[in-house]
């Protein structure tokens, strides 16, 4: 069976078609710059060269068009007809309180989907987009809807009402919903796995640092607490996002700078985090290096992360009650040694210390701690397009006929 799996943000779409009985992509590539000038097609069927394509990608239904047609390039596609794709999964970032797992596409759960566009005015039309044009093309083929936010569903409601008057919750669903639910869901599975343990008997501490930076206390199989919040804004301090920062900063800036409300949301978003810290990028690689130059707003930028991820961490055991396993995961978790140690480093009374030859690792699974810790640490390469084809494949096999 052949998953095609699909990602649409607001000016991308990313893809990958996975073969299910290996779980290896048959090829996987994205478009770049929809709608502006300059867009692209990039695809690398496995074990071949990428192929680069520039060619004009209005909008989303263009976009799948294209990809489409070139995974059955007679030169560099990977299948014949598009009757080789049996399911397809999208990633879709909102579900609200609506969706607590992946559910197979109907009118109603596309309503659905609309229906939480209000709460991701950026990501959620885009999934539709994505949605409507497979629909389109291959009116037969089933689909699955893959939330971000159905994970931390189990969250309880201690940890995601906020602080304000409970009819806002009713009116307009004020609350904490977490996001990059499928990567904590399947990195926590991992280390289980090479623990030779079943999720349901652990408390995982999964952090998940890219860009976008999020952390997820897994308490017995189930997200009981998640630092991002309403948007993906709440929580740590990120790449360009300020993270999580007292609310009466934000009328004080409006009036002060003078600023609208789309103008300090994007401020908050874009120009805000380690970016705003350092004043010189929102790449920790380019921090590292600066740093170690003597840039001190790098350095600072830097110590600031970690000492964030450290408190949630910490955070997160005391709402555990303890905890059996941490996890690094994203570009920055996987990546970066340096990260990772300066993370960990004071943790040694929850009964832990990260092993120096074993955290050089980049990009791999391995265990990182000392050989006798109680508490073990992970690298974990995450993977949302597995998850998203696992759970497209479990849904769909059921209905169609292989
Ligand atoms: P996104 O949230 O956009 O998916 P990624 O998970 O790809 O982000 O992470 C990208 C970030 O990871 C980069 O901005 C960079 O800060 C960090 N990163 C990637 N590789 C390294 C590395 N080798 N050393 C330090 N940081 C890295």
């Amino acid at each position: 069976m052949k998953v095609f799996v699909v990602n649409c943000g607001s000016s991308s779409i990313k893809f990958q078609l996975i073969d299910m009985e290996t779980e290896i992509p048959l090829a996987k590539g994205q478009i770049e710059r929809i709608g502006s000038e300059g867009s692209f097609l990039k695809l690398t069927p496995t074990g071949k060269y990428t192929v680069d394509l520039p060619m004009d990608v209005p909008n989303h239904d263009v976009g799948i068009r294209v990809i489409l047609d070139a995974l059955q390039n007679k030169d560099y596609g990977v299948i014949k007809t598009l009757e080789e794709i049996d399911a397809i999964g999208h990633r879709v970032v909102h579900g609200g309180e609506r969706f607590t797992d992946s559910v197979l596409i109907t009118q109603e759960v596309m309503d659905g989907i609309q229906a939480c566009s209000a709460m991701a005015p950026l990501h959620n039309p885009p999934n539709l987009f994505g949605i409507k044009a497979c629909m389109e093309l291959m009116p037969t083929t089933p689909q699955v809807a893959v939330f971000d936010t159905a994970f931390h569903q189990t969250m309880p409601k201690i940890a995601y009402l906020y602080g304000l008057p409970y009819e806002m919750y009713v009116k307009y669903g004020l609350r904490r919903y977490g996001f990059h639910g499928t990567s904590h869901k399947y990195v926590a599975q991992v280390a289980a796995e090479m623990m030779q343990e079943h999720m349901s008997d652990l408390r995982i501490i999964t952090c998940h640092l890219g860009n976008g930076a999020s952390i997820t206390a897994i308490k017995y199989g189930k997200s009981i607490d998640t630092s991002m919040g309403y948007t993906p804004l709440e929580g740590l301090i990120m790449g360009t996002r300020s993270g999580e920062i007292d609310p009466a900063i934000v009328p004080f800036l409006m009036e002060k700078e003078n600023m609208t409300a789309p103008q300090i949301d994007e401020y908050l978003n874009k120009r805000s985090g380690i970016l705003g810290i350092s004043g010189l990028s929102s790449d920790f690689r380019d921090l590292e290096s600066a740093a170690n130059r003597g840039d001190e707003r790098s350095q600072l930028a830097i110590d600031i992360f970690a000492y964030k991820v450290k408190k949630y961490i910490g955070g997160y055991v005391a709402a555990m009650g303890g905890v059996d396993a941490i996890v690094f995961t994203a570009g920055l978790g996987e990546n970066s040694p340096f990260m990772r140690d300066k993370i960990c480093n004071g943790l040694e009374y929850l009964g832990t210390r990260i092993d120096q030859e074993r955290n050089k690792v980049r990009g791999k699974a391995q265990e990182i701690s000392v050989k006798r810790a109680t508490v073990k640490i992970f690298v974990i390469p995450t993977n949302e397009e597995l998850v998203i084809a696992r759970d497209t494949y479990n849904i769909c096999k059921r209905i169609i006929k292989l």
